[in-house]
């Protein structure tokens, strides 16, 4: 069995032991997003051939270009998530190669990503920034329902959800109170009439206490491809 091959199972295997620790009403299915950034397009065939099927990607040349090189795993159900920050000039490059955006935190991005959807409208993730640091991206939490109500007219996008990077630190209850922020939010766009079923949150460092917080999709990038240079 190759690494990634053996890597993925390592992980699906965390990520059933996490959502059996679950309280029973959010023992819900995890959807594994395999995170490709800087991985050679050969790297993605050899995870779609162990059955992996999402995969994410940070930087819009680079993905767009890996989207066209494996163009022929389309209509074998591979699925492209764009997770990285955006500056607007790339929207028409994103809304075109990918199914979904996890970082939306500007109007004027999701109009433009909506621009370039005319077709089938592009899955949307609201990002939060849940640690408070002036280096993420991302809502204060505050923000987020205002912000979905504006960006609920859009065509060209489906709010899913929420999508977070929390704090990298080593104090479990800091991770966990950061996640809860974020299904808190979660929580309030169902309550306002929003149909959300995607909660994005986790990394390799974090996945399981993301999971037990109630996450619906993690993205996990080193623990599958190994660590990046
Ligand atoms: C790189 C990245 C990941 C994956 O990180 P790992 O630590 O390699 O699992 C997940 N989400 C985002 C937004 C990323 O940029």
């Amino acid at each position: 069995m190759c690494p990634i091959e053996s890597n993925l199972q390592h992980v699906r295997r965390e990520i059933d032991a996490a959502i059996a620790g679950r309280p029973e009403s959010i023992r819900h299915p995890v959807t594994l997003v395999a995170v490709s950034k800087t991985r050679p397009s050969e790297d993605i065939r050899e995870a779609f051939r162990a059955g992996q099927r999402a995969f994410g990607e940070n930087y819009a040349q680079e993905g767009a270009r890996k989207v066209s090189e494996l163009a022929d795993l389309r209509d074998q159900g591979i699925e492209w998530h764009f997770i990285g920050p955006m500056q607007s000039n790339k929207a028409a490059m994103v809304a075109r190669h990918f199914d979904w955006v996890h970082g939306l935190d500007r109007l004027k991005i999701a109009e433009a990503l909506s621009r370039n959807r005319p077709d089938l409208p592009m899955n949307a993730c609201i990002q939060v920034n849940a640690s408070g640091e002036t280096s993420k991206g991302g809502l204060e939490p505050g923000q987020v329902l205002g912000f979905a109500r504006e960006m609920a007219p859009l065509p060209g996008l489906r709010l899913r959800g929420l999508m977070t990077i929390i704090e990298n630190t080593d104090d479990a209850a800091r991770k966990r109170a950061q996640f809860r922020v974020v299904r808190e939010r979660f929580e309030e766009l169902r309550n306002n009439g929003f149909t959300v079923d995607t909660l994005s949150m986790g990394m390799s460092q974090d996945f399981s206490p993301a999971i037990e917080e109630g996450a619906t999709m993690v993205r996990i990038g080193s623990a599958i491809f190994g660590a990046r240079t």
